[in-house]
């Protein structure tokens, strides 16, 4: 893509009203609008990070065999009257609508109900579980406080998962599967290292839910690290008791202000229950399917990166979920031959297929570098007079290394 011809311009200052150093970033790089607290629209870098990060994920969920569907986010409160989420303790989170003739309908703040009266019309026997479905589906939460960017959006973008079992081992056995996924997922976005395994408050149905928390200041979450295990506790469950029961010694415990990136439950039986998912077992007793639920958040995710890799430049965006992975610059200033020496490498790496972005305005260079810093694509060319038709200048955004690079191996040759 050519920088003359993307829409999005980038800004010096970020809404006074935002607060948050994800969105602000975000914002002033041309990523994300701001309509309203907690609500944010993508532009199209910003799009184009969810796309990659979505594809993370897809790639991780489809390597431990779920299959992917696309649920609306309309849903019918008769089921969730079944489970008692419609009233009640739910009823903060909720945002509702009515039909023009007054029939309720929820907007999505989760899709647990949904899944399973799915499942009814195609489970039937053992032979047909275990299984795995997920989508990416929008979420509309009335978050109560939404101060912190795109970590806690009024309406986004989450990746759920649902498993379906015969029995608690084929759970147990699948929830350890989406534990080695989930950690792929941090790992391949960058954050792998500062992402902890956390046992956190199970709700009705199990002892613990885990969460995968992320050290950062801008958390909302405090959770207390072992690094040598590299597990965390919650502080909602960190007591004397929860510590024997998982084996640690608060001496070696550290406390760290962090995000929760994913949350993982098992749900046993509670939805199925409620809704009637059972299935014939093989000593021809009906049984009910046991469940579990797994959740991403891809705004969350982005912000969090968005967060803790960005530095007092701009953003830096590691390769696997960067907009594009090359940054030209061109120098050109009106110079002919340095124009065409930057468009024809441009065009070079296109027709190869190579995610590139070509800031071809005409623009002075300390703006063009300013601009290139923020947006944080993970290597910048650039093109000045100096250049040669074969050698370049390539920056990397992370760590400021200088490579010199031929034409060839950029265009991949
Ligand atoms: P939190 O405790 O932060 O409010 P939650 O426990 O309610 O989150 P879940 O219902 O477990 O969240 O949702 C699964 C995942 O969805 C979370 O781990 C997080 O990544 C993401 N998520 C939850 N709420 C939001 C939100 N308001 N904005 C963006 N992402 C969210
Ligand atoms: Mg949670």
């Amino acid at each position: 893509m050519r920088g003359s011809h993307l829409f999005t311009k980038t800004r010096r200052e970020a809404p006074k009203d935002e607060v948050s150093k994800n969105a602000q970033l975000l914002i002033r790089a041309g990523y994300i609008h701001k309509e309203l607290a907690g609500v944010y629209s993508l532009l199209p870098l910003g799009l184009r990070v969810i796309k990659k990060i979505e594809q993370v994920i897809r790639e991780e969920m489809e390597a431990i065999g779920a299959q992917e569907g696309a649920l609306s986010s309309l849903q019918d409160p008769d089921i969730w009257k079944k489970t008692d989420r419609w009233e009640g303790k739910a009823d903060d989170i909720w945002l509702k609508t009515k039909l023009a003739n007054n029939t309720e309908l929820g907007l999505a703040f989760s899709h647990e109900e949904p899944w399973t009266r799915i499942m009814q019309d195609h489970v039937n026997s053992y032979r047909d579980l275990p299984f795995s479905a997920y989508h990416f589906a929008q979420k509309f939460r009335n978050e109560l406080r939404a101060k912190s960017g795109l970590m806690r959006g009024r309406e986004f973008l989450m990746k759920d998962l649902y498993s379906f079992s015969k029995n608690q081992e084929e759970l147990d056995s699948f929830y350890e599967d989406v534990r080695v996924a989930y950690e792929n997922v941090f790992k391949r976005v960058g954050i792998g290292n500062t992402t902890y395994f956390t046992f956190a408050t199970g709700g009705v149905f199990s002892k613990w839910s885990h969460e995968f928390q992320t050290v950062s200041e801008a958390g909302e979450d405090t959770i207390y690290i072992d690094n040598e295990k590299r597990i965390a506790v919650n502080k909602e469950v960190y007591t004397d008791d929860v510590l024997k029961d998982l084996g640690l010694t608060k001496e070696n415990l550290i406390e760290a202000k962090s995000i929760e990136v994913g949350n993982i439950f098992k749900l046993g039986t509670h939805y199925s229950d409620a809704l009637g998912l059972v299935f014939q077992d093989e000593d021809g007793h009906e049984k009910p399917v046991v469940m579990g639920s797994y959740g991403i958040g891809l705004g969350r995710l982005m912000g969090t990166v968005a967060e803790i890799l960005s530095d007092e430049k701009g953003l830096v965006w590691p390769e696997s979920i960067a907009p594009f992975t090359y940054h030209i610059v061109s120098l050109a200033g009106g110079d002919e031959a340095t124009e065409a020496r930057a468009t024809s490498l441009y065009e070079a790496m296109i027709t190869r297929g190579i995610s590139v972005l070509y800031d071809d305005r005409e623009v002075r260079a300390g703006e063009k570098f300013a601009d290139s810093d923020l947006i944080g694509i993970p290597y910048r060319i650039v093109v000045g007079k100096k250049s040669t038709d074969d050698l370049f200048e390539v920056i990397r955004r992370s760590n400021g290394e200088v490579l010199s690079m031929t034409r060839d191996e950029l265009v991949g040759g």
